[in-house]
């Protein structure tokens, strides 16, 4: 059988030869007592990169994202999210079961937040609201289709939540991404932000990783909750060697996934009844809506049948992503199934 040509997810993308060679030779110690020298290289690097005063590994972009909220809130405080954000739709409920904070989201059709939207939400001080004590951000968003917010947009955002007594949290899953499609440095788009939590696990190819990343007091705190949640992990400089290469070797790459979710994107729209929003079409994910041919679960079983993975995401649209692992030939091929299926019934 042909090997299928897999747009579900950037996490499909597997480690590189020079992460596995870097994997087998790394120095390791015990991480839980600090020990682990390529794990510390890995977050002083991180952190760099960031602009903050520390960083921390933890084994998936979940469980970072959390400790974030739980070192950022207490008990019965409220947290602003976008309404189609990984923090609140994808965690598994994870910010009320751990932190015990009620999520209260504003809506950003095109993932980008305006200032207003946060500002709408605050209330004065009554015995009667939650305080509202967090702002997530998150670039690229995700579910809007891998769209960016811009260097100055992230900086009017924090500054609304600052005037109000909010922390900003930035889930930075995609942050490279973004930097990449703005041509901006990384730390610019996490300046703005008290916390950054960004993926070595997805575009950059890393087999497992997330950093967090802040000031020293935070991390040290978040350091605490990490450990509670199960994620101090012993030799893990294995994870972080493969980290490393990814830091050094995989970001300047990325825009050759945005090239070809773009080249992908474009063939969409030419392919009517399919709908594509060119203009949300950023980074490396394509949104397509595919209403008009099936419901989105069926047309991503058919095209699955047929050789080319997507993800559902909702009854309407099917979500493409565009990595490391796959070329332009094999976008040519994916739109190829694709045309076939939508003008009449064909085999890979
Ligand atoms: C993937 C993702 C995460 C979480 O990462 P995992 O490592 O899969 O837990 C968080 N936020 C966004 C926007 C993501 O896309």
């Amino acid at each position: 059988m042909v090997k299928p040509i897999d747009l579900r997810s950037d996490t499909v993308t597997t480690p590189t030869p020079a992460m596995r060679r870097a994997m087998a030779e790394a120095e390791v110690g015990d991480d839980v007592y600090g020990e682990d020298p390529t794990v510390r290289r890995l977050e002083e690097r991180a952190a760099q990169l960031m602009g903050k005063e520390a960083a921390l590994l933890f084994p998936s972009g979940t469980m970072a994202n959390q400790a974030a909220i739980l070192t950022h809130t207490q008990r019965g405080q409220e947290v602003l999210a976008e309404a189609r954000s990984h923090v609140y739709g994808s965690e598994a409920g994870g910010m009320a079961v751990l932190a015990g904070c009620q999520p209260r989201l504003f809506y950003a059709p095109d993932g980008v937040p305006r200032p207003e939207d946060i500002e709408a939400l605050l209330r004065p001080d009554d015995e009667h609201y939650p305080p509202t004590s967090l702002l997530c951000l998150e670039n690229t968003h995700n579910m809007a289709g891998g769209t960016v917010i811009p260097v100055d947009r992230m900086q009017a955002l924090a500054a609304a939540a600052r005037r109000h007594g909010l922390a900003v949290h930035l889930d930075g899953a995609r942050i490279f991404n973004a930097a990449v499609a703005l041509g901006v440095d990384a730390r610019d788009l996490a300046a703005p932000a008290d916390s950054v939590m960004f993926s070595l696990s997805k575009g950059l190819g890393a087999p497992i990783g997330s950093m967090l990343c802040g000031s020293g007091e935070f991390i040290a705190r978040a350091r605490r909750w990490r450990k509670l949640l199960g994620g101090g992990m012993r030799q893990a400089g294995v994870i972080a060697a493969a980290g490393l290469v990814a830091l050094d070797e995989m970001i300047h790459r990325l825009a050759d996934d945005h090239a070809n979710a773009r080249r992908l994107a474009e063939g969409l729209a030419d392919l009517p009844p399919l709908q594509v929003d060119l203009d949300l079409v950023q980074t490396n994910i394509v949104m397509c809506d595919v209403s008009a041919v099936a419901p989105a679960p069926e047309f991503s079983r058919r095209l699955a049948e047929a050789g080319v993975l997507a993800l559902d995401v909702d009854r309407r649209r099917v979500r493409f992503v565009t990595h490391k692992d796959v070329n332009r030939d094999d976008i040519d091929r994916a739109l190829a199934v694709i045309a076939g299926l939508v003008r009449g019934p064909v085999r890979a």
